[in-house]
């Protein structure tokens, strides 16, 4: 089976694209946004209820399963498939990113990374070489380069060396990797310097991997940088690979990037949103907690097709909540991933029909987005809790 990426449409006025990617689990058709199940389980969810979502690829991590269970076991028990049930595609990310978010005292040295496990203190050596080795056992369609994550606010001299390390990395990661139907995908770095974004892409636009992902991004600048780093990165990378923006997944940034010409997203935050309280609708995120829902009897989104609005009106979600019984949980997560994916689709066929421009402009004049300000407080909420595990 031939896998990798063709490009099917593009828009006319903005560098925004429809594909298709071929994977030896099934096809991905892009822009998509996958689900993220960090630990094998996309929390709350089985397989048949994500699929039913219409999500077509998820993500795993190397990191986590690496820690726990091990990637052994996985692979023991028949790969990552078999082991979380999924028979469609996977992507999993290399653990560059978790290394430096979970264990801030990690120790980076040309050779590789040491850091210590956020789950019992244990110490651990992450090489290039390694995390191809493990992503090759687990049996994932899509596998992360290890690479050199900068602090967004990092310096100049701190965030040059990521970047060509960055590259170093990647290159051994395209050596060490010997599966003929596994994808391997580098991570451009750069931070937010616009001269060493362009640097990182075009090194590794030499190399020959299946796709490209930028990474780094969204980790607390303002979201005007974050659409910036993509202008200036977009140019750098070969027409036709896929391009994935890393960790970026709420419904008005899918919007802005794929104009910017990205095809590939994750988030852990539809889900975890879900899990607060917060659902979209497309007039922006509620919060179910809100007294207006408890006696509101329709649902959510009256629109939406998804197993939680078909079945249950608000009014019985923001009991469950309420309650704090565990099918809430499951109901928001089905119904945020389910809105990503009809968002998704509604992307692509705009872009086929040539009208992504005016769905664009209609969607973002419509959807009520959350401030900046409380948008950098969550982020930032999130991540000392995740360095003070
Ligand atoms: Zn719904």
């Amino acid at each position: 089976m031939k896998t990798g990426f063709t490009m099917l449409s593009q828009s006319a006025s903005s560098p925004a694209r429809t594909g298709v990617l071929a994977t030896a689990h099934g096809e991905v058709h892009t822009p998509v946004f996958c689900p993220v199940g960090s630990q094998a389980s996309v929390k709350t969810l089985t397989p048949q209820e994500v699929r039913d979502t219409g999500a077509e690829m998820i993500l795993s991590n190397t990191y986590h399963l690496y820690l726990r269970p091990g990637i052994e076991l996985v692979e023991s028990m028949g790969g990552l498939h078999r082991f979380m049930g999924w028979e469609g595609p996977i992507l999993t990310d290399s653990g560059g990113f978790q290394v430096f978010s979970l264990s801030p005292l990690a120790k980076i040295t040309d050779e590789g990374v040491t850091f210590k496990s956020h789950i019992d203190g244990s110490s651990h050596f992450l090489t290039p070489e390694g995390v191809v080795s493990y992503q090759q056992s687990l049996g994932s369609d899509i596998m992360m380069v290890l690479d050199d994550v900068p602090p967004h606010d990092g310096s100049e001299a701190r965030v040059t060396a990521a970047v060509e390390r960055t590259s170093a990395w990647a290159e051994r990661c395209l050596k060490a990797r010997t599966s003929k139907t596994q994808q391997l995908f580098c991570i451009i770095q750069g931070a937010v310097n616009p001269e060493l974004r362009i640097k990182s892409a075009t090194e590794l636009a030499r190399l020959d991997f299946d796709g490209f992902a930028i990474g780094g991004l969204s980790l607390g600048e303002d979201k005007q940088t974050t659409w910036n780093m993509l202008d200036v990165t977009i140019p750098h990378i070969p027409l036709n690979k896929p391009r994935y923006l890393m960790g970026v997944g709420s419904p008005e940034d899918i919007v802005e990037a794929v104009a910017r010409g990205i095809d590939i997203f994750d988030s852990v935050l539809p889900t975890r949103v879900a899990r607060n309280g917060g659902l979209y609708t497309a007039s922006g995120r509620i919060n179910i907690h809100n007294s207006a829902f408890k006696t509101q009897d329709r649902p959510i989104e009256e629109k939406c097709s998804c197993y939680t609005c078909r079945n249950f009106s608000a009014g019985y979600l923001a009991h469950l909540f309420r309650s704090s019984e565990l099918l809430g949980l499951r109901l928001a997560s089905i119904h945020n991933i389910y809105f990503l994916q009809s968002l998704t689709r509604c992307i692509r066929e705009s872009i086929a029909n040539g009208i992504f421009e005016g769905f664009k402009n209609e969607f973002l004049a419509i959807y009520r987005t959350v401030s900046e300000e409380t948008r950098k407080q969550q982020k930032q909420k999130w991540l000392a809790k995740k360095s003070g595990l």
